[in-house]
Parts: structure tokens; sequence; C-alpha cells
């Protein structure tokens, strides 16, 4: 049974970052079983057809992790090359996956349908269809962008960064913090773990009005 607590505070950080949203693709087939916008694990797939969609660190790790594994994965990307993001020692590891033909890349490509036995794709030279035991959608992930704006703090219209003082962390909304991935709104590839554990610290200094002496 679900259980709620009411907690006070004079003040609030939000650290609720971006894992729990995919960015869905919204095709039919998308809430199917073996569908998922989460990576698990490569064994259940051995000598199985799988196909990977996305272009960027999530999606090409997955697939090398398949690859090795045994499965024999499609990527379907919606852009012309991989995400500029990706690791660089991810890179020229599935970059040569592609080009040797071991992992078959669908470049400017979009999915269409996923169904029970596969995923239909749009690609340049038309449309294909791909046969899949599973399918990772493995998209990217955002902020929940409605529960920031329940609290009232002003989000960008376009790049749905939330109105922060860059020093302090405290939002438009005296008293509400922000912390981690959620200050990247869209752009959550700009906040990591090797930045994003610094915001904790900023905001504590600024809560206890230590920063003069920290410095
Ligand atoms: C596949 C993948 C690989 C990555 N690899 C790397 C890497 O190699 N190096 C690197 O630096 N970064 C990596 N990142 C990014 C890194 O994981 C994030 O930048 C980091 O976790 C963000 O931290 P965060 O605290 O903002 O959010 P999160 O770590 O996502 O934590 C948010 C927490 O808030 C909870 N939560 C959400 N909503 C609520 C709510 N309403 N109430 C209460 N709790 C809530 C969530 O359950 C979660 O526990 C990777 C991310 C992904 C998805």
């Amino acid at each position: 049974m679900e259980q709620s607590n009411t907690y006070y505070g004079a003040k609030i950080a939000i650290a609720t970052g971006y894992y729990d949203l995919p960015n869905e693709l919204n095709v039919p087939g998308e809430r199917l079983p073996h569908v998922s916008h989460y990576y698990t694990e490569a064994h259940a797939f051995w000598n199985q057809d799988v196909v990977v969609v996305g272009g960027k660190n999530s999606a090409a790790e997955a697939a090398l992790d398949l690859w090795r594994n045994g499965a024999r994965v499609t990527m379907v990307h919606r852009d012309a090359e991989l995400g500029s993001t990706i690791k660089y020692w991810v890179r020229p590891d599935i970059e040569n996956r592609v080009k040797a033909g071991q992992i078959p890349m669908y470049f400017k490509s979009t999915v269409k349908e996923i169904t029970a036995e596969g995923v239909a794709i749009e690609a340049p030279d038309g449309e294909k269809f791909l046969p899949a035991k599973q399918v990772f959608l493995l998209t990217g992930y955002h902020p929940d962008f409605h529960f920031i704006e329940s609290l009232g703090v002003k989000l960008d219209p376009i790049t749905k960064k939330p109105a922060m003082n860059p020093e302090t962390h405290e939002s438009n909304i005296p008293g509400v913090y922000l912390a981690g991935v959620v200050i990247g709104g869209r752009h959550t590839s700009e906040i990591f773990i090797e930045n994003g554990r610094f915001h904790g610290k900023q905001i504590a200094l600024a809560l206890t009005a230590r920063r003069a002496q920290a410095v």
C-alpha cells in the first residue's frame, strides 16, 4: 500500500534528475512487452535479433554490449551521424563496428511502427522491416518540466532551462533551489556527474550564508 508523508521545510532543493521520463517516439507498438526505453543486459539476447534506436551514448553502449555478447544488433538513428557527445572512448568502437558491418546502422531513418515481429522504419532508400525479438528505444530522457513549473519556477520556452541564480542555484521562487540535471532543461547532456556534483555544495553554502568564508 502506498504511504504518504508530509515534511516541512523553509527551503527545498529539487534534484529529481531526468531518468524517470524517456523521450518517447509516439509510434504504434511502443508499449509492447518486448520494447523498452531502458537497457537491461545482453545475455538474454544471444543469437537473437535486437533493434536499438538512438545514436548517442546510451544507444551506442547498449549496441556494443549486445553485439559483444552474441546478439544480432541493428541500429536506427534519425540523424546523419552519431551524436557529438558520444564519449571519446566509445566513438571509435561503435564507428568501427558500423563500418565493418558488424552492427548495421540506418542513419537518417525514423521508426514508423513496432510489432511483435520487428520494427518498420522509413530509411532514405525507402521503407524497411527489421526483425526484432527485443527493441531498445534509447532516445534520451527529460526532466519532469510539469513538476518544476508546478512549483512556480519559470522555464525558458525553448530550452526549458529553469530561471536560476547560477551562484546560489536559487530559482525565481525564493527558497526553491535546483541541482543536477534539472538545471540543464532539454540540454541534459550539459550536466553530468563531474559537474553536477558541485551543485549541492553551492546550495549548502548559499543556505548557510558562508560563501565568503569558504573562498
Ligand atoms: C545511460 C546513462 C549513462 C550515463 N553515463 C554517465 C557517465 O559515464 N558519466 C557521467 O558523468 N554521467 C553519466 N550519465 C549522466 C548522469 O547519470 C547524470 O548526469 C546524473 O545522474 C544526474 O544526477 P541528478 O542527481 O541530477 O539526477 P539522478 O541521478 O537522475 O537522480 C534523480 C533522483 O530523483 C528521484 N526522483 C525523481 N522524481 C522524484 C520525485 N518527484 N520525488 C522524489 N524523488 C524523485 C529519482 O528517482 C532519482 O533517484 C549517464 C546517464 C545515463 C542515462
